[in-house]
């Protein structure tokens, strides 16, 4: 018996010397994108983001991923780089068409680091389905047409310039609109003021009191909201589960559901739970979470962080498997430097093209 076996380890999926094609390689480089609006929220107020981008290239194909570090986790565009360069040589030897070995290897090379093990897992999942001339969709056997309408989000700001975001926002027809901060209602009624639309309101852990989630969530149900996201601190689910016998719209966790173990135990205080890839370390990691929610009798969601159309479309090609999606990452920056899922009537679309489908909006992209 050898040592791997005798340790339960599986043998790694590394290419023979042979077969090592020279433009096997591994990249990772930082992408300011600039937003077109200051964006704020319970967390943070800002002008611009820096995502993690990374190519993995093997056989004459190049797959692409990106990964936006969640600065809470303790992750930036940076750290996500140094990890991704700390596996390069090891990946780069790596046979990609057995991706789920190869992904379960990465997301065991740290403890953290979940945006950046996102970032790889999505150029693996573009690299594959473009070796197999397919959509990343069908590598799980979707039917593109299944994929649902996506919210557009409207941050925190003031009455005027809500209701000037709302007015740009016509062409999607549900608003996910942000609260929890003192101006709740403020909020809330410059939108109703400029639109009918169904709305989705997150309150990004903004209540801290379960009375008072209560009374702003009857009060929401009156205008006309479909579901209220993390109305209370991650950590407070027995709270939440008070809240949710005492309101009528599903709440939906997001704070509290970072990856696949964290679902089971919130099925007693939430009716749904929110996957985000960036948080989750990936495609096949979301995959497991929006299975493990529809077994439960969860309602399944996909969010997103802000983004360029790379992680966009990567979430987009998992999305007919939810109920809901909030996929609008893309459509909040100035500068995206590829074009790859749209929203037509409010509906994902997406891209026909193998892999994740991606073009380059500019030239030099
Ligand atoms: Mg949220």
């Amino acid at each position: 018996m050898t040592r791997r076996s005798l340790l339960g380890l599986a043998a790694l999926p590394v290419l023979a010397e042979e077969s090592l094609a020279a433009d096997s390689m591994v990249t990772a480089s930082v992408q300011k994108l600039q937003l077109k609006h200051t964006w704020t929220t319970v967390m943070s107020s800002s002008t611009h983001r820096d995502v993690l981008y990374t190519t993995i290239s093997q056989d004459g194909l190049t797959g692409r991923g990106e990964g936006a570090g969640i600065v809470r986790y303790g992750e930036s565009a940076e750290s996500g780089a140094a990890f991704v360069n700390r596996l390069a040589p090891d990946l780069a030897r790596m046979d990609l068409r057995q991706f789920g070995k190869v992904i379960d290897w990465v997301l065991k090379q740290s403890e953290a680091d979940w945006a950046a093990k996102a970032a790889l897992d999505i150029a693996i999942h573009d690299w594959v389905a473009q070796r197999r001339a397919m959509p990343v969709h069908a590598l799980w056997g979707l039917d593109p047409r299944d994929a649902p309408l996506t919210t557009f989000s409207i941050g925190i700001d003031t009455a005027e310039v809500i209701r000037q975001k709302v007015r740009e926002a016509k062409a999607y027809p549900v608003l996910k609109v942000k609260v929890g901060l003192k101006n709740d209602e403020e909020v809330i009624e410059a939108v109703r003021s400029v639109t009918k639309k169904p709305l989705r309101v997150d309150a990004n852990e903004g209540w801290k009191d379960k009375d008072e989630a209560v009374r702003k969530i009857n009060w929401l149900e009156k205008m006309g909201v479909e579901f209220i996201e993390q109305p209370m601190p991650a950590h407070m689910v027995e709270e939440t589960r008070y809240v949710r016998q005492r309101v009528h719209i599903p709440i939906i966790a997001d704070e509290a559901c970072l990856r696949p173990a964290d679902i089971p135990k919130l099925a007693q205080a939430y009716d749904g739970v929110n996957t985000k890839i960036d948080k989750a370390g990936g495609l096949l990691q979301g995959y497991r979470m929006i299975q493990i929610a529809r077994s439960l009798g969860l309602k399944t969601m996909l969010g997103c962080m802000i983004s360029s159309s790379v992680a966009i479309t990567a979430a987009a090609q998992l999305s007919p498997l939810v109920d809901y999606a909030d996929l609008d990452g893309n459509l909040l920056i100035a500068n995206d430097p590829y074009t790859g899922v749209r929203v037509i009537n409010g509906k994902l679309t997406l891209p026909t093209g193998n892999g994740l489908g991606l073009q380059g909006s500019r030239p030099n992209a």
